[in-house]
């Protein structure tokens, strides 16, 4: 198979997402009143409405239209005032009802929208951005200083229930295929569910991944959802097709179904597209069906032909009136909008002077923004303290967000790399006391001894010396033992000056503060 670059010279790739979102933060369930709980004993969160008894009669839960209410502000779509619920029918064990209580055409929120800003290695996936310049717009994208912003169609957040969970045994890996016999627990079914579908405006696997990231990181900023893609509280179908440079209608696609990671969406997505470019270039068709990633194996395989929407019937549920809401239940649901992750990133730009970069990276996650600002709070009684705001966002975006990432399941909270101490290391950079590279070690030291860096730097004797007169003795000394290298210096050898430095340096024990020794010796040499 051809790589995605060799591809994307030919073809463009159309990519749209349906994403699947529990309502973890709510009490109760869509239409009844059972606890949500993950993790409880089998069949213990269930009653007569979710088990589809006869007779039982469903409520709406009113928490949940709010937050989908709040889902689709964030998102800019328009709240429709007036939408009702249908019953999508099917037959499987893990759906009680034979239905699926869901939307139809109109849904709560319509047309909204996100911009995705792409920067870094990520941006790179894109064709035709290497010859486009700052400030330059093509399809769907404007191209920025390190990347480019694309902006990308919501086409609805529809509300829908989750089904139950079928556990299989005697199979391999708890899959189906083999099993002897599978059980069902319904403690899931009914639970509250919202499902954001884009426009086919993705363009990347990289696009595909930031956009997932970057919806997870509203809801989660939105509290309507813990967003935990590995206990599918949070999950996402990824479709996409081919079409020839320059066509205009869209190719046949294919949809990869229940992706549970980043990784997974992104790496199943590339394979999908080389796969479809390689099946096309020898002449042969794409079939509309549903593929499986799999990560071990790293190839998609078919799972089924799709089924068409005829096939579900779906028809207005008769037990639920359709929906009027109010201006003011929407009001109300605006005036409880948080801060969201862009707003904050211009408000980090402006009010700590940080580039566009910095900014749109610290808000990335919720702990690392709050910890950003709490570090801020504490640098402003000091003097100066603002000019530690650009280390301060390095030391996060860079080496706290490495740390993290090596360290599955720690959290900065509760981390022994308080804010104070933040601060009060980056401030022993700033000032010269320490280096920036003896910085990361004590950066390291305050992870693993739990200590406060001053200390730290006093235990292992790492100040610098920046006594302008201890570092002129020094280089007083080096130049009278060296005569010889002085005049060769004078004489244009200026690439001495690292000898001059090394002997210093080693004179001082590597304490002596760089800058200054270089300053020095070019005052003398000169
Ligand atoms: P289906 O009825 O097969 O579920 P939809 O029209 O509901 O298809 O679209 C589902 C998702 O697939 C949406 O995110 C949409 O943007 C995307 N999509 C639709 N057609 C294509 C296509 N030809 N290539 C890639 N994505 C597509
Ligand atoms: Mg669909
Ligand atoms: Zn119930």
């Amino acid at each position: 198979m051809q790589t995605l670059e060799e591809v994307l010279e030919r073809y463009e790739a159309v990519i749209g997402l349906e994403v699947h979102t529990e309502l973890t933060t709510l009490t109760t369930k869509m239409f009844c009143g059972c606890k949500l709980e993950f993790g409880a004993a089998p069949n213990t969160h269930t009653c007569p409405v979710c088990l589809g008894l006869p007779g039982a009669l469903p409520v709406p839960n009113k928490a949940a239209i709010e937050s989908i209410v709040l889902a689709g502000l964030a998102t800019n779509c328009r709240i429709e005032k007036r939408s009702m619920f249908y019953r999508k029918n099917y037959m499987y064990p893990d759906m009680a009802k034979n239905f699926q209580t869901t939307q139809g055409p109109i849904a709560f929120c319509m047309g909204g929208h996100v911009d995705l800003e792409v920067d870094g290695p990520a941006a790179k996936e894109r064709h035709g951005l290497a010859k486009a310049k700052a400030g330059e717009a093509f399809e769907n994208v404007t191209v920025t200083e390190d990347g480019y912003r694309a902006h990308v169609g919501i086409t609805r957040i529809h509300m829908e229930e989750d089904a139950g969970k079928m556990v299989h045994f005697g199979g391999e890996e708890g899959r189906i295929a083999g099993a002897t016999h599978s059980l069902v627990d319904y403690n899931r079914a009914g639970t509250p569910l919202i499902e954001l579908v884009t426009e086919p405006d993705l363009r990347t696997p990289e696009e595909a991944r930031l956009f997932m990231q970057k919806l997870r990181q509203i809801y989660l900023t939105l509290g309507i959802s813990d967003c935990s893609m590995e206990e599918g509280s949070l999950r996402c179908d990824g479709n996409v097709s081919l079409r020839r440079r320059g066509a205009t209608e869209l190719g046949t696609k294919t949809e990869l179904k229940n992706i549970n990671s980043f990784k997974s969406l992104h790496d199943g997505l590339l394979y999908e597209i080389r796969r479809q470019a390689q099946v096309l270039d020898e002449g042969g068709t794409i079939y509309q069906e549903t593929r499986h990633w799999d990560p071990s194996a790293k190839r998609t395989i078919v799972m089924r032909v799709k089924e068409t929407a005829d096939d579900y019937r779906l028809f207005p549920e008769p037990d639920l009136a359709p929906y009027d809401l109010s201006d003011e239940f929407i009001e109300r649901v605006r005036a409880k909008l948080p801060e969201l992750p862009d707003a904050k990133a211009r408000r980090f730009q402006e009010e700590f002077n940080l580039s566009a970069y910095d900014a749109r990276h610290l808000v990335e996650s919720t702990a690392t923004a709050a910890f950003f600002e709490e570090c801020m709070a504490q640098a402003s009684s000091q003097k100066d303290g603002g000019k530690l705001a650009k280390p301060l966002a390095n030391l996060i975006i860079n080496d706290v967000t490495a740390w993290l990432n090596a360290n599955p399941g720690q959290t900065l909270e509760g981390s022994p790399l308080t804010p104070g101490r933040a601060v009060e290391l980056m401030g022993l950079v700033s000032a010269g006391t320490i280096s920036s590279k003896q910085g990361k070690e004590v950066f390291a030291a305050v992870l693993e001894e739990d200590a406060d860096p001053k200390a730290i730097v006093e235990a292992r004797g790492m100040e610098q010396v920046s006594d302008t007169g201890a570092i002129e003795a020094v280089v007083d000394a080096v130049l009278a033992e060296n005569p010889d290298k002085v005049e060769q210096y004078q004489g244009g050898k200026t690439g001495l000056i690292g000898f001059f430095v090394g002997q210093c340096m080693k004179q001082m024990q590597g304490k002596g503060n760089p800058q200054l020794i270089n300053q020095l010796l070019e005052e003398k040499l000169s």
